[in-house]
């Protein structure tokens, strides 16, 4: 894994309160990461939570115009469409910015950063030549991440990578016995729990915690 991001990344492993050379002066009229990149913005239920109530759209709504849902190791997950000949974010106007900058999914906070996973914290790694602009200039990680709440958001994160890497094994076993049945209920279940059904707009980590603990009831009785 560390000699796989040394490969990729500037060899350097950032904190929320590091330095980082991330700052693109806004863009300067470059929209290259909001292009081409398929099926790999992934939604979580915060990005979700973020799009429907800051738009008044649905889950359903936005689903086919603006996202689409796509398979990661067997777990039905939402993320960002790319449209037309220049596969362009569904999000990017004709002047090429973000229309939705405030309501953009936490992955498009990131970039060029990836996240790295540890048990109790995330930590971050700078994708190396992912970002076209250069002469980018250091700005503190936590500024960069544009997110309010960032230590609840964090503890979000990171219960939700638990939970999608537990339901991602069971249905990779299950598919393995090629029960498709019992990985179409799984998959609607957690499509219909943390994605179509719709949320309050205030607080969304109470929301959420409620969600994950009916997730954990319903496994408990299986
Ligand atoms: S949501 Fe905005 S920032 Fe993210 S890819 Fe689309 S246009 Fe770019
Ligand atoms: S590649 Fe860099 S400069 Fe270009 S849109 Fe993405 S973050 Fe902005």
């Amino acid at each position: 894994m560390l000699q796989d991001l040394d490969e990729i990344s500037d060899g350097k492993i950032y904190g929320p309160n590091d330095m980082v050379r991330v700052a693109c002066h806004d863009c300067a009229g470059c929209s290259s990461c909001c292009r081409g990149m398929g099926d790999s913005i992934l939604l979580d239920p915060y990005d979700v939570w973020r799009l429907t109530t800051g738009t008044g759209q649905s889950f359903e709504q936005l689903l086919g115009h603006t996202i689409e849902a796509g398979v990661t190791k067997g777990l039905i997950l939402p993320h960002l469409k790319m449209t037309g000949s220049r596969e362009c974010c569904a999000y990017l106007d004709e002047n090429g910015r973000c229309s939705i900058h405030a309501l953009r999914p936490g992955l498009c906070r990131i970039f060029p950063l990836g996240r790295i996973y540890e048990p109790h914290s995330i930590r971050y790694f700078l994708q190396k030549d992912a970002c076209r602009i250069t002469d980018r200039t250091k700005i503190k990680l936590i500024k960069w991440l544009d997110t309010p709440e960032w230590k609840k958001n964090e503890q979000f994160l990171l219960t939700w990578h638990a939970f999608r890497q537990s339901v991602e094994q069971y249905l990779t076993q299950v598919l393995q016995t090629e029960d498709a049945s019992a990985a179409r209920t799984v998959n609607l279940f957690v499509l219909n729990l943390f994605f179509m059904q719709p949320y309050e707009s205030d607080d969304f980590y109470t929301q959420f915690a409620r969600r994950m603990s009916t997730a954990a009831d319903t496994i408990k009785q299986r």
